[in-house]
This record gives C-alpha cells, structure tokens and sequence, in this order.
C-alpha cells in the first residue's frame, strides 16, 4: 500500500501538510490569473441512494431524500445560472442509474459530476473486495453515462478507509475531495519528478464540516441566518487569506425555499468581492496538479 501524506504521521513530512503562512500566500501565484481566492460550488445528489441501503421499507424519508430530483435542482439551476455559476455535482453510481434525466441536466447545463460512493456506503464499515467492488461500481455508472473524461470523488459521510485512496488513484479518479488536513489542495501521492514515471499524482480538495449544509439544518437545525453567518464568517477569513473555500450543500436540503433564498444572498455577496476564481472541483484539482506539483 502506498503511504499516503495524508497518513503521514507527524515528523519527518509534517510540514507538508501544514497551511502556507499568509505572507507566503498573499505574495505567491497560488491561484491562476490575478484570482486571490478559489470557490468550489459543490453539491452531493444523494437522492435515496442510503434509504435504499440501509431501509428501503421507510417511505417518509425516502420522500425526503427525493424532494431534492423532484425541487431542489430547479432552484438550484436558477441560483447558478442567475450568477453564471460553475458547480460539480457529486453523485452516487444508483443515483446515475435511476436519475439519468438529473445526469443529463446537470451535464447539458455545463456542470461538472463526479462519483459519491454506490448506495452511499461508509466504506471504514465494508471489506476490502466489497469497497473496490462499491468504487468501481460508481466509476462504470458515471462512465456509462457522462462525457467526463476524468470523474473526480467525494465520499459519502466523508468517509475513506486507509485502502481508500490506492483504491481511487487504480481506478483512475482524478481527485478526492473526502479529507481535512488543510484549506489549501494537497497532493496524496508525491510528485515524482522523474518525467518519464507514469506515477500519477492525486489531488485533495479539503473539506471543512462548518460548510456543510446537512449537519447544520438536518442536524442542529439552524436557521438560513445562522448558517449564512458561518459560512461567510468562513468565506471572508479564507478570502483574506488568498485560500481556498470548498462549500458543500445536498439538493433535498439546501433546496428548500428559505434555505435557498438564503444561498442566493450569499452568492451575490461573494461575487461582490474582486478576484474570486469560481470553479469546478475538477478545474481546481487539474490547476494544482499542472502549477504546484
Ligand atoms: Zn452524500
């Protein structure tokens, strides 16, 4: 197995996974063109893709998990092409399967999809054969019906086993976005520098919890206002830092009218704000890979 720099432990390369000091950032071309802050739009199209694992029987919050295909991407839609938006969608493959309209939409508008587990697994709980068997299973539905040449990931509930990420780099994803160390990418595996090695090189894009909206309003029920005060709370620290702000929302949760109301709000303050390179997770992790390996 490879040793992965996220499962470094703290020593030796300790400094790899440590965030630039803000003097470096500032004076630096982390970001291309004259862009000072990364924004990743991102949503999880779960739909009832963990009902069916875990309790296909329970109707109400398959009814829920649905509202998401049946309202909230229309909203959504709206939000995003109102301010000409980028965002990545991340899907599960028995989402693709039974969702194909959603697929097309979201790929016929320009957006970007990437895979979400199978049944939205928690892949720490599965076998070994049965986790390879979930990663490929996804990757062969976004193939099948997607144009994507290169299918990036994002784990259900966050949630990668120590095989995960050998797992993701042979099947080929181009990039995770599933882990925590810092706020900047990172790189999984090390750059080789040896040109004519066919080592390939992975990218994590962090997320953070505090922008996630399921936690906060299927959880801790906050209100739109509350979360919008965190998130921008969030925004404006990393936006002072020249870092890189990954916001990750679910379709039957962030569309909800008032919750959505709320996004629009936030939206048009971050693109009140110079130099906010809005963008893909793919269009991030390809420009760290091409610029700081
Ligand atoms: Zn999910």
């Amino acid at each position: 197995m490879a040793l992965w720099k996220n499962q470094m432990p703290r020593g030796k390369r300790a400094n790899a996974g440590r965030s630039r000091k803000k003097k470096e950032v500032e004076s630096s071309n982390i970001w291309p063109e004259d862009f000072r802050c990364a924004v990743v739009i991102s949503f999880d199209h779960d739909a009832e893709s963990d009902q069916m694992r875990t309790a296909p029987e329970k109707i109400v919050p398959i009814s829920k998990a649905r509202y998401g295909s049946t309202v909230g991407l229309e909203r959504i839609y709206r939000v995003l092409e109102d301010y000409s938006l980028p965002a990545t969608f991340f899907v599960p493959g028995w989402v693709a399967e039974n969702y194909e309209e959603d697929l097309k939409e979201i790929e016929g508008r320009g957006f970007e999809i990437a895979g979400h587990g199978y049944l939205h697994e928690k892949v720490s709980e599965l076998r070994m054969e049965e986790e390879r068997h979930v990663l490929e299973h996804c990757m062969q539905a976004l193939r099948q019906r997607t144009k994507q040449k290169e299918i990036g990931y994002r784990a259900p509930w966050f949630d990668l086993s120590t095989r995960s990420l050998d797992i993701l780099s042979e099947l080929g994803y181009s990039y995770d976005s599933s882990l925590m160390q810092q706020d900047l990418p990172y790189f999984l595996t090390e750059p080789d520098n040896d040109a004519s090695s066919k080592r390939k090189t992975m990218v994590e894009l962090p997320v953070d919890w505090s922008l996630d909206d399921f936690p906060a309003f299927e959880v801790q029920r906050k209100s739109p206002r509350e979360v919008r005060e965190i998130w921008q709370a969030q925004f404006d620290a990393l936006y002072a830092e020249g870092s890189f702000y990954n916001l990750c929302m679910h379709p039957d949760c962030i569309g909800r009218p008032a919750r959505i109301e709320m996004f629009r709000e936030f939206v048009k303050y971050v693109k009140s704000k110079p130099r906010v390179w809005f963008a893909t997770a793919f269009e991030v992790a390809k420009w760290w890979r091409e610029s700081h390996a």
